[in-house]
């Protein structure tokens, strides 16, 4: 985010306010902003919506994501489209063994051997350094997401063909030979094309010093693995600090200093029990331990 020349926008001295990247982070800060009457530019390196997969799912916690949503006025379309059983989750290892099911109030599901597998939310089935992570997105689609533990040339050297998805899915199943059935059909049995991607993250303390009319948001602040569940919430929710603090100070240099300090505190928390889940679910006994992380969960917030 950055700015250009001082001129009055709407009573306040405020320039206008130029956005790179239309994520989720750039959108709810364009958006709080138009609310604000503060002049806005939002620059997006991709041409069209559909440019690439949409449809995932995401948490939206009540203390970040939703702050965010409440500020940008879309709160009631937020309660529209929330799917019920999104926030299931189910742990398993690799022989389908079931070592968590939290099942969260009533939904439906229209393909109930699914349901079986891999539940109406999240689905975890972690062994041996890797894992298979499925999650159902609103349209009903199970993503499936297959994650090893490797070194990062891996994807150039491991001579998987992913641009030819049928040879390539063989050559991922060949390394869960001994795990359940049940579970190597879901990569088995899907037709879709299959996306290669290595996790990156940013050191956990990363921080720097204020920069005169300009600051970052989201990822390109806090690039964290998605094992706390928590990038897409913080970058709405830093949006919504930095949307709001330019409104009420009417200062780009004062408003930047106001969002990065608190920022920088909840993003370096969040970074730490991010990498701390994800050591613990891409590791040997990872079902296991997952299942016990949300039991010791459960015990601090007093539920059964
Ligand atoms: C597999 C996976 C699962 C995840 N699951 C969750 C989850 O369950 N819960 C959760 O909270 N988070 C999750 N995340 C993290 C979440 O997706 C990100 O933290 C979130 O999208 C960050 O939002 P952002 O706006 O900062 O960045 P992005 O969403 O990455 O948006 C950045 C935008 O900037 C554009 N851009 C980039 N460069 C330029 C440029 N030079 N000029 C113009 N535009 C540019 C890009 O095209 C993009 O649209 C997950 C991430 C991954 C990879």
């Amino acid at each position: 985010m950055f700015s250009r020349k001082q001129r009055d926008v709407s009573g306040t001295t405020l320039p206008p306010i130029a956005i790179v990247g239309g994520g989720l982070g750039g959108l709810v800060l364009a958006r709080i902003l138009q609310i604000k009457n503060i002049d806005v530019a939002l620059y997006e390196r991709d041409q069209t919506r559909d440019a690439r997969d949409q449809g995932g799912s995401l948490d939206i916690h009540a203390d970040s994501g939703q702050v965010a949503l409440r500020e940008a006025g879309l709160e009631a379309q937020f309660r529209s489209v929330v799917r019920p059983g999104g926030q299931d989750l189910r742990v398993l290892d690799k022989t389908g063994v079931v070592y968590l099911d939290e099942v969260e109030g009533e939904g439906e599901m229209g393909r109930p051997e699914l349901l079986q597998l891999v539940g109406r939310g999240s689905m975890f089935a972690l062994a041996d350094n890797k894992g298979f992570l499925t999650h159902v997105t609103a349209d009903g689609r199970i993503h499936v997401y297959v994650a090893f533990r490797v070194a990062e040339d891996w994807l150039s050297t491991s001579g998987i063909p992913f641009e030819k998805p049928a040879e390539a899915r063989a050559e991922i199943l060949a390394h869960f030979t001994d795990w359940s059935p049940g579970l190597t059909a879901l990569v088995r049995e899907c037709g879709d094309p299959i996306f290669p991607r290595r996790l990156y993250l940013l050191p956990i303390e990363h921080r720097w010093q204020p920069r005169s009319g300009i600051t970052l948001l989201g990822d390109a602040a806090h690039l964290m693995s998605p094992f706390a569940g928590e990038g897409a919430n913080l970058a709405m929710l830093d949006a919504a600090e930095l949307a709001l603090a330019l409104a009420e100070t009417g200062d780009v240099d004062e408003a930047i200093r106001r969002y990065e300090a608190p920022m920088f505190e909840r993003a370096h928390a969040m970074a730490r029990e991010s990498k701390a889940n994800m050591e613990l679910c891409i590791s040997v006994d990872g079902a296991r331990r997952l299942a016990d992380l949300m039991a010791s969960f459960r015990q601090q917030n007093g539920t059964p």
